[in-house]
């Protein structure tokens, strides 16, 4: 039978205390992973993730750290080395959408920490792990970017500029990396139910604005990127790298010229 085999890889999912993050990390994790769960703050929901995890045979572990504050990184990535002897799997998630304002009137600070942590926070992680996965000549980075790595998004100046950065430095690691024996690869959720757009798809109005904007006309689930985030992380991917895997249920076919044109 084909299936994801992750037995022997040490991956840290960044953000994987809830959504996105703690679905790809329980994924990874029932394909035999050993899982490094983070959140900035190592909170009790991080520490639950983990648990649950172990309760069902995997390996885990919870670890915090701000991923935007090098000083934190270079401590989270020391730690994974005391506890699991390396890396060989990075999924840069942790992310936010920051606060909806137009450029003019937009705080700079809350566009400097947009970028901070989802760009910045990419590159501390990435750099630290591949000064790891060089030397074994083995490594997955996978960048988790958005739609919003291709659309445009009113309000959302620092997301999608960080988003599209986070695309271009994927190529451009993988680049670097390609003959190292590591792969570098985005995948760009669409709208998923999560807690980052809970306040959208909570409101029937925002709901049915947002289903309009998918082809299928369906919020997609957290596993629905589980199981390809495991997927690409693994070696049934091993020829894919240096490119983005849209999963979004069609928002990047326009589903709106289905009328008119
Ligand atoms: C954002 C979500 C949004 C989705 C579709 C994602 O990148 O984080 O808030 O619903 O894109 O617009």
């Amino acid at each position: 039978m084909l299936g994801i085999n992750l037995s022997g890889r040490r991956a840290l999912v960044t953000g994987s205390s809830s959504g996105l993050g703690a679905a790809m990390a329980k994924t990874m994790a029932a394909a035999g992973a050993t899982i490094a769960i983070h959140d900035r703050g190592r909170s009790a929901a991080a520490e639950a993730v983990a648990a649950g995890i172990r309760a069902t045979g995997g390996t885990a572990q919870a670890f915090g750290g701000d991923v935007s504050q090098r000083a934190d990184m270079d401590a989270l990535f020391a730690a994974m080395d005391q506890a699991f002897g390396g890396i060989d799997i990075l999924v840069n998630n942790a992310g936010l959408d920051g606060a909806r304002a137009d450029c003019a009137t937009s705080d700079p600070d809350t566009w400097q920490k947009t970028i901070a942590v989802d760009l910045l926070g990419p590159y501390y992680c990435a750099r630290l792990a591949l000064q790891r996965m060089l030397p074994q000549k083995r490594g997955v980075i996978l960048n988790i970017t958005s739609v919003h790595e291709f659309i445009p998004w009113e309000g959302y100046s620092a997301y999608t500029s960080a988003k599209a950065g986070l695309s271009m430095f994927t190529k451009t690691l993988a680049q670097e990396v390609a003959g190292d024996g590591i792969r570098v690869l985005a995948l760009a959720p669409g709208a998923i139910r999560t807690p980052i757009n809970a306040d959208v798809w909570q409101d029937p109005k925002g709901l049915a604005d947002l289903d309009e904007k998918i082809a299928m006309g369906r919020l997609g689930e957290p596993e629905e990127i589980g199981n390809v985030a495991a997927f690409l992380v693994s070696d049934l991917a091993s020829y894919i790298t240096g490119t983005t895997l849209a999963v979004d249920g069609g928002m990047l076919i326009y589903p709106d010229f289905r009328h008119g044109g």
